[in-house]
């Protein structure tokens, strides 16, 4: 039984299956299964995606391990939230210093359960740096707002509170980044943690409880407790949760939202997304592709922004999938770890199956396979080849759902006005990038596009952790989103005092 997982990434025997633990009030606990005193819990194979091998075990966890962990939580909650917010801070800054001595490990970590490449896992580590450094700034982000002598001798302040016990259910896609987009800013903000992270991706999340520990987090403050559906449930209805963060796929996005709302709790649910880039005609050819392969082919298209449709705007759309389709066609296809690999694996066969399903779906709808990533080039792992459907039209489902994986929907339209159209009439609202040399398409662009993130020139819209991650439509459901000031008035509740001195 090993669940430190520091030699995982450093290569533990090929053939050892580490058995995931919950982090319960400081310590490492195996999971019996409800209402069995001595059987251990049923579980869910962690795979390294590369090889198809089995790596872990994630216990699905019953709804009581959630009881367990609110409880430490709720004891650990009142000495955490009465420390000096430079206190908490305290403990942020050193975290930061070991996630800056760790990066490479933990790079290697990500790429090993999740499959992307080294290059994507260093910058996903980077980013999850750099929501613990935005939330090392909590004295001042925590900081009210007064008016003094409102009326005759009466002043009006207002100071922040946080809220309690907080909780946070995660994607596979981004196993680092993702649980650090909520964790520093809520505990940053005096608020006590649940984590509940994909169960097809447990292990970075341990490694970070790992340095929080060595860092000198207080028992309590921050828990894990691993599982699926019944986990999610037991967080939606606990009484002594008082706000759920939520990353994950459109439905569970709804439900989340939905079921959270109705127990009372304060609730942001980031959801799916098909994100468009429109190419204008007068775009810098080579620059914008190889920024659109990126988008596309990147993390294996498992992205919440990954650039899966393409918009070819009138005389470029020739030009521009000629091109794409003879850089897709000599796409090496390898594992993460391998510094020359263009595409990496896909999360699991079922997944591999479900997007191979929406090749076949597109070509029944009538897109032409320009190229055709459908027979895997390797046999270990769980690869598919890079995929363009061309003459993709707006009513068809591949061009209107989202498919998750190395496949791009080419759409030609005739100008900006039938590009954004078709922007508009997407159900999701993550992000969209527009390619041109052009300052006032780029202006018609940001004022008219409907989605929250939007890029210009950028494949990628991801903004800095001081910026809200701001998806809209239904790619989102709520009010404040992670990250940046919304992340802080999210873990948060004001308190406004008005105030008077008899002289
Ligand atoms: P998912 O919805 O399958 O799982 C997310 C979480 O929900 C996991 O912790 C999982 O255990 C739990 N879950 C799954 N099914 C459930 C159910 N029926 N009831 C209750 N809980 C359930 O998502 P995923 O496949 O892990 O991640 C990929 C999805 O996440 C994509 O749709 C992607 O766009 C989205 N995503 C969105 C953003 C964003 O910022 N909008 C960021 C990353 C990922």
């Amino acid at each position: 039984m090993v669940t430190r997982v520091r030699e995982d990434a450093q290569g533990v025997p090929a053939g050892i299956v580490r058995e995931v633990q919950n982090f319960i009030a400081g310590s490492w606990q195996a999971v019996e299964a409800a209402g069995v005193a001595g059987a251990r819990s049923a579980t869910e194979p962690v795979y390294n995606p590369a090889s198809g091998e089995v790596i872990a075990r994630t216990p699905l966890s019953p709804a009581s391990e959630v009881n367990r962990a609110v409880v430490a939580a709720s004891e650990a909650f009142p000495h955490w939230s009465a420390l000096p917010v430079a206190a908490r801070t305290d403990v942020l800054f050193r975290f930061r210093g070991l996630l800056a001595e760790h990066v490479e490990e933990l790079a290697a970590l990500v790429t090993l359960e999740n499959g992307k490449d080294l290059k994507d896992a260093r910058g996903e580590v980077r980013r999850g740096l750099e929501v613990v450094d935005f939330a090392c700034g909590m004295p001042t982000l925590l900081m009210g707002e007064t008016v003094r002598n409102v009326a005759q001798g009466i002043d009006n302040v207002s100071y922040r509170f946080p809220l309690g016990v907080v909780a946070a259910i995660t994607p596979f896609n981004f196993p680092f980044m993702v649980p650090l987009w909520t964790l520093p800013i809520a505990i940053g903000a005096g608020n006590t943690y649940i984590l509940k992270p994909s169960e097809r991706t447990p292990l970075s999340a341990l490694r970070i409880v790992d340095l929080l520990q060595e860092a000198g987090l207080p028992q309590g403050v921050v828990n894990i407790v691993n599982g699926a559906k019944d986990v999610v449930d037991g967080i939606l209805d606990h009484p002594g949760i008082k706000a759920v963060s939520f990353v994950g796929s459109q439905p569970v996005a709804e439900y989340v939202y939905r079921r959270g709302a109705a127990h009372n709790k304060r609730v942001q649910a980031l959801s799916g997304a098909k994100n468009s880039m429109i190419v204008m005609p007068d775009a810098d050819l080579a620059p914008t592709l190889d920024t659109v392969m990126s988008a596309v082919f990147g993390n294996a298209g498992e992205r919440c922004l990954a650039g899966s449709v393409l918009v070819a705007v009138g005389e470029i759309a020739d030009p521009l999938v000629d091109a794409l389709t003879t850089r897709a066609s000599a796409m090496k296809v390898g594992p993460g770890s391998e510094p020359d690999s263009e595409l990496t694996p896909l999360i699991r066969e079922s997944h591999r199956e479900r997007v191979r399903g929406y090749i076949d779906l597109g070509e029944q709808e009538g897109a032409t396979v320009a190229v055709d990533g459908r027979t895997p080039p390797r046999e270990d792992g769980f690869f598919l080849g890079p995929t363009l459907l061309d003459h993709v039209t707006p009513e068809m489902r591949v061009a209107r759902e989202e498919i998750f994986g190395p496949v791009l929907s080419i759409v030609r339209v005739k100008d900006l006005d039938e590009a954004i159209a078709f922007v508009n009439g997407s159900r999701f609202g993550n992000a969209c990038s527009l390619f041109t040399r052009s300052g006032s398409a780029a202006r018609v662009f940001r004022e008219r596009a409907g989605a929250g993130m939007l890029g210009i020139n950028v494949g990628v819209a991801a903004p800095m952790a001081f910026f809200p991650f701001n998806g809209i439509k239904d790619s989102f459901y709520g009010d404040l989103h992670v990250t940046g000031k919304d992340g802080v008035r999210f873990f948060t509740e004001n308190r406004v005092e008005i105030m008077r001195w008899f002289s």
